[in-house]
């Protein structure tokens, strides 16, 4: 049988639910083996923004993955270095696992810009796409000539900038990041965590 795959790329600065539950409905109405959380090392799209290095976001990644069934981290982009590009990432993946069906997941915003990306014609002929839809949004198609599916999943407006804000400053965390990612965080005084307040149920 093809093990079917999912990639799932992203700066994750943090990981939060909405990245978890994304990739386990996706997995589950895809029949996916599994889905890989693709690390970005240095991502293109965020250039002018400061980014928490590699290391520590990928092991905010391992901690929120834990032992969730068919979700795997990745640290292929890492690996490679330099600036991260899908096409590069599935090459990569294809090379190590020729024998397997990629599947990129994508947000209706990301796969509507798809024409600018970096040689996105060999993305295009590595991986079929998914764009992953919320309840209530109108389906931003990818452009013309792309085969895709769309899977819907619960909207949970909940975003890697706000969660920074929110270390930063104290508030509330709770179902917004897993117990084991705010003990990274923790660990490792990433966004200026070490003033805060102990949120609920962290381990330290
Ligand atoms: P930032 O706020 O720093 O831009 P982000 O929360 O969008 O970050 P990324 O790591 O940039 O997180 O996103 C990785 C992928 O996850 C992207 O494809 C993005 O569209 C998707 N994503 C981000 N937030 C959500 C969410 N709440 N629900 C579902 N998918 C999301």
């Amino acid at each position: 049988m093809t093990e079917r795959i999912g990639v799932f790329g992203g700066t994750f600065d943090p990981i939060h639910v909405g990245h978890l539950v994304t990739a386990v409905n996706v997995r589950h109405v895809l029949d996916l083996d599994r889905v890989l959380l693709v690390v970005a090392n240095d991502p293109w799209q965020k250039a002018d923004l400061p980014v928490t290095p590699a290391a520590d976001r990928l092991a905010m990644v391992e901690a929120a993955v834990g032992d969730v069934a068919g979700l795997e981290v990745s640290d292929v982009e890492i690996d490679h270095g330099g600036v991260s590009y899908t096409a590069d990432t599935l090459a990569t993946l294809r090379r190590r696992q020729p024998g397997a069906e990629l599947f990129l997941l994508l947000g209706s915003d990301a796969a509507a810009g798809l024409a600018t990306w970096e040689r996105v014609e060999e993305v295009r002929d590595l991986a079929t796409l998914v764009v992953v839809t919320r309840p209530g949004c109108d389906d931003a198609a990818p452009p013309p000539g792309w085969d895709h599916h769309s899977v819907e999943v619960p909207r949970l407006e909940v975003s890697s900038t706000d969660l920074r804000a929110r270390f930063a400053d104290g508030r509330p965390l709770d179902w917004l990041v897993t117990d084991a990612v705010v003990h990274v965080i923790r660990q490792r005084g990433l966004y200026a965590v070490d003033q805060m307040a102990s949120p609920r149920r962290a381990t330290s």
